[in-house]
């Protein structure tokens, strides 16, 4: 049955719930876009922060990289005065004290300068530039002084940090160049011993956070200072290490990596010295440099992450309140076309249906019939079995018709106490009797005892009219008359019967119930 046009039923519906589900789904797109831009800043300035790093790294590698060359360029100067002042006879010839004082003149103003010493060919100190006295070691089995005794063109250099006999147990870093005698050979070395001092308070005033490391490499991976200090590294090479074997790929360049001394996951910059065999290097730990921007994102996501989820929620409740109130005012206005003891359409409903098929039909030319029906002595069933009962019987009937009347178009409402009225889009008056006949059985078959009846059971009588398309100047009314005057005669020739309009001409149709 369709007491409603289904599909103003369901065009109706889709208003319903498409506008309260869109509302979170508004909500949510937004509270994306907001996340996505959010994430989209944050990456953005984690990116800048390892900018920032680098940057800062490239700083401190130039500071150290200034006083490591200045202090170099010192000691080297220091060497070479003694060794052209060893080839000088003149100068050989003078006393020890003046010879002294021109060959070590220079060294004396460098820092951190742990001692100049001249060892002959065997090793053996022949001179010192301090007043002490010459202590009887040998320093023939050094990495330095076999370098020099192997290889002429060595220049300045760079041996591996060593606890010199000369200074207890602090550690330097031995600077060497050759003495060759006249023909070339060798004859013995000029040894600075720079302390690791100089490194450790040139590598303290340079800041690099709490995890932060800097450290001093000779290319070899001789690991000659790191900061913070530890005894135990110095002196160990790091060659297979993968940090450094990045450093051997490009002058300067800067990577992240695990530190294979602490596990701590570092930004590495580093740097080789053109004019020296060392290899400076500034890490910096990813803890601290992403310290700062970790606290900002903490505080924006959660800032975020709460007003993202309120609004969310009032969203959701704006949702479902609006889909509440769509509801109930869907149900308002379809109990306001409804009737309520039937739940077939009243009058205001009937006059929409009416006025629409009547404009379609007219539209389209195609045929539109109606039916009358009206219960037969209902007056004298309510009086004899309560009006109660009387409400019973008409919630029934109207439920009959309802059943009866199949195709999407038709529609059936309540005209009023015990009368509906069937309205039949593109149905000829054929179409209609048989339908109307169809009903008129029904009721007959509901078999509803009615004693005050000539039948002995509810009956309904009903009267049939038919616009057709030649009947171009008839109106509506004229039309719903017919069917109404057709049902009069039904009541006056017996009822429980089917009449058509005395316009169309047609015999009635008697029933046998
Ligand atoms: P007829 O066969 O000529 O149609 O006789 P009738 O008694 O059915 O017609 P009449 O117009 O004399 O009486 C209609 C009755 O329908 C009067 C009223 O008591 C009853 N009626 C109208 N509306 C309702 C209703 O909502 N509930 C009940 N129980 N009865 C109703
Ligand atoms: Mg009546
Ligand atoms: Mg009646």
């Amino acid at each position: 049955m369709n007491v409603f046009r289904r599909s103003a039923f369901f065009g109706h519906s889709n208003s319903i719930f498409g506008a309260p589900y869109a509302m979170p789904l508004v909500a949510g797109i937004v509270a994306l876009s907001m996340t996505a831009i959010c994430t989209f800043i944050l990456y953005q300035s984690r990116l800048d922060a390892m900018e920032h790093a680098v940057d800062t790294s490239r700083d401190v590698a130039l500071l150290a990289e200034h006083d490591l060359v200045r202090n170099f360029e010192l000691y080297a100067l220091s060497l070479q005065a003694v060794v052209e002042g060893l080839g000088d006879p003149e100068l050989m010839a003078a006393s020890p004290r003046v010879r002294k004082a021109a060959l070590f003149d220079k060294a004396a103003s460098a820092t951190y300068l742990g001692s100049i010493l001249v060892l002959d060919a065997h090793g053996k100190i022949t001179l010192t530039a301090g007043a002490e006295n010459p202590v009887d070691d040998s320093y023939s089995d050094r990495d330095f002084f076999k370098a020099h005794q192997e290889s002429a063109n060595l220049g300045l250099y760079v041996g591996d940090p060593y606890v010199s006999p000369r200074h207890g147990d602090s550690m330097s870093i031995p600077l060497s160049r050759r003495i060759s005698g006249a023909d070339g050979s060798f004859a013995g070395i000029v040894l600075i011993d720079i302390q690791l001092e100089y490194f450790q308070k040139l590598f303290s005033e340079l800041s690099l956070g709490t995890d932060g490391s800097l450290a001093l490499i000779r290319k070899d991976g001789t690991m000659v200072m790191r900061q913070p200090y530890d005894a135990q590294v110095i002196g160990r090479n790091i060659r297979s290490a993968s940090t450094f074997k990045q450093f051997m790929t490009a002058p300067e360049g800067s990577f992240s990596d695990t530190s294979y001394i602490d596990g701590t996951r570092r930004l590495y910059f580093f740097k080789s010295l053109p004019n020296l065999p060392f290899i400076i290097m500034v890490a910096k730990a990813h803890s601290d440099i992403y310290a700062v921007w970790r606290q900002r994102t903490l505080l924006i996501a959660s800032v975020m992450g709460a007003l993202t989820l309120a609004f969310i929620g009032l969203s959701c409740a704006f949702g479902v309140q609006l889909k509440r109130k769509m509801r109930a005012e869907s149900e308002l206005a379809m109990l306001a076309r409804t009737d309520g003891l039937t739940g077939l359409s009243n009058r205001r409903k009937l006059d929409e249906i009416l006025d629409q098929e009547w404009r379609r039909a007219r539209r389209h030319q195609r045929a539109l019939s109606f039916l009358f029906v009206d219960i037969d002595c209902f007056k004298a069933y309510n009086d004899s079995y309560g009006h109660q009962a009387g409400d019973t019987v008409l919630a029934t009937v109207a439920k009959c018709i309802g059943n009866h009347i199949r195709r999407p178009g038709d529609s059936a409402a309540r005209y009023g106490g015990e009368e509906f009225l069937v309205v039949l889009p593109d149905t000829p008056l054929d179409g209609a009797q048989l339908i109307a006949e169809t009903i008129r059985d029904a009721v007959c078959r509901l078999a509803i005892e009615h004693r005050e009846s000539a039948f002995g059971h509810i009956t309904v009588s009903i009267g049939c009219a038919t616009w057709e398309p030649q009947q171009a100047d008839a109106d509506m009314a004229t039309v719903i008359r017919a069917a109404d005057e057709a049902l009069y005669n039904a009541k006056m020739t017996g009822r429980n019967k089917v009449v058509l309009s005395a316009r169309h001409r047609c015999g009635d149709r008697q029933a046998h119930g």
